[in-house]
């Protein structure tokens, strides 16, 4: 596991700029790790870890570069609850644990540095400096993981019946005995112009 600078060098690298998300990030990453006794995410672990993030935010891209899980990689799994919260399974052993930042760390983070007036810059520091028990909540959790949710799963694909294009194994609709997307089972997100 690197060090916590190192992470968040990466991690700015990777968002683009550094911001107090991706200090509570890397931390809440290295927690996670280390409360499942993680220690080489990126080395002989590379292949254990699964990562449902809560939030499309800064945080998330610092939890990407620490676990090493992507989306392409059917490690990242995305829920928008619109929560700084993550949950890291390990698929070794089944166990799991979601680590959640505490909603008080805004508050904290203006009592321990009231002379810095941008907040970004005061919780970039803040967030450095906070205990792991003030700055989030840890929890013991089980995750169900199906076959077809772990990295490296292949299963057979079929076609919709509607549009005809390819659906990746068991994420097909079966509507009246009839094999469909989810667009065309009426969950589209997008209206054809
Ligand atoms: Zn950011
Ligand atoms: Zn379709």
């Amino acid at each position: 596991m690197k060090a916590f600078d190192e992470y968040l060098r990466d991690a700015e690298i990777v968002h683009g700029h550094l911001c107090a998300g991706q200090v509570l990030g890397v931390r809440l990453a290295m927690l996670g790790l280390f409360k499942l006794g993680i220690d080489d995410p990126a080395g002989k672990d590379r292949k254990r870890l699964v990562t449902f993030v809560e939030i499309d935010r800064c945080a998330t891209d610092a939890v990407a570069v620490v676990t090493g899980c992507r989306l392409g990689k059917r490690a990242l799994k995305f829920r928008d609850w619109g929560k700084v919260a993550a949950t890291f399974v390990d698929t070794a052993t089944g166990k799991a644990v979601r680590i959640a930042a505490k909603e008080s760390s805004r508050a904290l983070a203006r009592q321990m540095h009231p002379e810095i007036a941008d907040k970004n810059q005061q919780q970039m520091l803040a967030y450095r400096e906070i205990a792991d028990e003030d700055l989030f909540t840890i929890q013991w959790v089980k995750v169900d993981l199906p076959p077809e949710e772990f990295p490296g799963y292949k299963g057979e694909r079929t076609v919709c019946e509607t549009c005809g294009e390819g659906i990746n194994f068991r994420r097909e609709v079966r509507v009246a005995g009839r094999v469909l997307c989810r667009s065309c089972a009426g969950e589209c997100y997008y209206q054809p112009l």
